[in-house]
C-alpha cells in the first residue's frame, strides 16, 4: 500500500485576527510544490472541526496542520482524543490565534516557520492530561485552571476586539471583582482544604498571551506544574499581575508551585473550569496527566 501523502488543513477563521485563511492558503501552496496533496476544512461554527475524523479517511493523511488558535487546537486535540486511530497521525500548531501557548512554548511563532516544521519538522510525543468532570471527560494540553483564572478567561472571551490585550485587561477586570475558591485539592498525597484565588495545572510554559506563568514546565515529561495562588489582597494580586510574564511571580509567598501527575479539586460550589481557553461550569474535577500521547511536530 502507497504511503499516505495527503496533508489536513483544519482551518478557524475566527481565531485571533482571522488571518488562518491566508496563513491556510499560503502553507498549501508550499506543501503542493513539495509534492503533497492537501484536503481543507474550514470551520464556520464551534464544533466543525472536530468533524474531521468522520468526514476524512484516516489511511490517506499523513499530517494535520491546525491553522488557528489555542481554542482550536482544543477542538481538534479533543476530536483525536475520542477517535483513536487517528492519534498517530502528527499535527503542527500554526500561530493563528490570540495566544499561541503551544507556539510560544515551541517557539515557532509565525507562519513562515509553521510552515516549515510541517514540511521538515521532526515528530515527538508529547504530554496530554485527561479532565474528568460531571461524568465528562476532555484533553488538555495547555492549562486547566480555576478561580479568578477562569473568571479572566470567560471576561478575555467576550473582549475579543481587543487583540492581545484583551487578556490583561481581563486580569484586571478579574482582580477587581476579585473572587476566591474554597476547594479541597489533593495531589502527591496531600490534601488541603483552603481559600484561594487560582489554581492552574499547566502542560505549557506559557498561558494566555504569552504569561509565563509554569517557566519551569517541561511538554513530556509526565508533569503538570501546578501553580496555586493562595487567598491575596487585590494590591498584592495586582504587583503579581505584570510579574506573571516574566516567572517572576514564583518568588511570591502568595504562589506555590508544585509536580504531580494527578490533581483532584473538589468545591462545594459550582466553579468556572478553564480547559485550554473553554471556559465550562461544574462542581468538582479530577486531572491526571498521561505521559507522552501526542504525536506533534515541534522541532526541526
Ligand atoms: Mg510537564
Amino acid at each position: 500500500m502507497n504511503q499516505p501523502n495527503t496533508i489536513l488543513f483544519l482551518v478557524n477563521p475566527f481565531a485571533g485576527t482571522g488571518n488562518a485563511p491566508n496563513a491556510a492558503n499560503y502553507a498549501i501552496n508550499v506543501m503542493q510544490q513539495n509534492g503533497y496533496d492537501t484536503e481543507l476544512l474550514v470551520s464556520k461554527d464551534l464544533g466543525d472541526l472536530s468533524k474531521f475524523t468522520s468526514l476524512f479517511k484516516v489511511e490517506k493523511i499523513c499530517k494535520i496542520a491546525v491553522v488557528g488558535g489555542d481554542g482550536t487546537m482544543f477542538e481538534v486535540v479533543n476530536a483525536i482524543m475520542q477517535n483513536q486511530q487517528w492519534i498517530k497521525i502528527p499535527i503542527v500548531a500554526f500561530p493563528c490565534g490570540t495566544g499561541n501557548a503551544f507556539s510560544y512554548d515551541t517557539g515557532f511563532l509565525t507562519v513562515k516557520k509553521a510552515t516549515k516544521l510541517l514540511l521538515n519538522g521532526k515528530v515527538k510525543l508529547l504530554d496530554i492530561a485527561e479532565v474528568k468532570t460531571n461524568g465528562k471527560t476532555y484533553w488538555s494540553f495547555n492549562s486547566v485552571g480555576c478561580g479568578m483564572v477562569a473568571h479572566t478567561n470567560k471576561l478575555a472571551e467576550k473582549l475579543r476586539w481587543l487583540g492581545g490585550y484583551r487578556y490583561i485587561i481581563a486580569s484586571l477586570l478579574a482582580i477587581i471583582s476579585k473572587t476566591t475558591i474554597k476547594a479541597k485539592v489533593t495531589f502527591n498525597d496531600q490534601v488541603y482544604d483552603k481559600e484561594y484565588c487560582a489554581m492552574l495545572a499547566c502542560n505549557t510554559r506559557y498561558v494566555g498571551k504569552a504569561m509565563l506563568v509554569a517557566p519551569f514546565a517541561k511538554l513530556n515529561d509526565g508533569l503538570i506544574d501546578f501553580v496555586i495562588l493562595h487567598k491575596a489582597s487585590r494590591f498584592k494580586l495586582l504587583m503579581l499581575l505584570p510579574k506573571m510574564f516574566s516567572g517572576k511571580h514564583l518568588k511570591s509567598t502568595s504562589i506555590k508551585l508544585v509536580q504531580t501527575n494527578h490533581i483532584k479539586i473538589e468545591t462545594e460550589t459550582p466553579q468556572l473550569l478553564n480547559i485550554d481557553g473553554e471556559v465550562i461550569g461544574n462542581t468538582s474535577f479530577e486531572i491526571i496527566m498521561f505521559h507522552q500521547k501526542l504525536n506533534v511536530i515541534c522541532e526541526l
